[in-house]
C-alpha cells in the first residue's frame, strides 16, 4: 500500500494524528471534516496515497466502488440519505484543493447553496 510519510491525510489513515473516524477498512477511512460546514460533513479517502484524481489510475477502479458505496451507507447512519446532501472531490487549483490526498466531501443536514460555483 502506498502511503506518503509527509500526507496529512496518511497519517490520520495510519491513526498517528488524532481525528473522529466513522468509517474504516483495508480499502477505504472516513472521518470528520475538522472544520465542518454543514453539520454533516465527512471526508471520505482511500487508504491508498492517491494525490488527487488526475493519478487515479486504471489499478485503482475498485476503489471507486467502495468510496461510492460508503458514501451510501454514512449517509443512512447520518439520517441525510432521504433529504440529500453534496458530494465534493476538489482537484487542483482551480478546485481549491488545499490537501493532496483525494477526497470525497460528504456534506448534508442543511440545503446547500445553490448553483454551484
Ligand atoms: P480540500 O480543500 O478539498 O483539500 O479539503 C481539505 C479538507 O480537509 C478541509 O475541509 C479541511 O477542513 C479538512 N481538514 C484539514 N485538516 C484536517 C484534519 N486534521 N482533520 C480533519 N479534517 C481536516
Ligand atoms: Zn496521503
Amino acid at each position: 500500500m502506498r502511503t506518503d510519510p509527509n500526507c496529512l491525510f496518511c497519517k490520520i489513515i495510519a491513526g498517528e494524528i488524532p481525528s473522529e473516524k466513522v468509517y474504516q477498512d483495508e480499502v477505504i477511512t472516513a472521518f470528520r471534516d475538522i472544520n465542518p460546514v454543514a453539520p454533516t460533513h465527512i471526508l471520505i479517502v482511500p487508504n491508498k496515497h492517491i494525490p488527487d484524481n488526475n493519478a487515479f489510475s486504471e489499478e485503482d477502479k475498485p476503489i471507486a466502488g467502495q468510496l461510492f458505496t460508503a458514501v451510501r451507507q454514512l449517509a443512512e447512519q447520518e439520517g441525510i440519505a432521504e433529504d440529500g446532501y453534496r458530494l465534493i472531490m476538489n482537484t487542483g487549483p482551480h478546485g481549491h484543493q488545499e490537501v493532496m490526498h483525494m477526497h470525497l466531501h460528504l456534506i448534508g443536514g442543511k440545503s446547500m447553496q445553490h448553483p454551484m460555483g
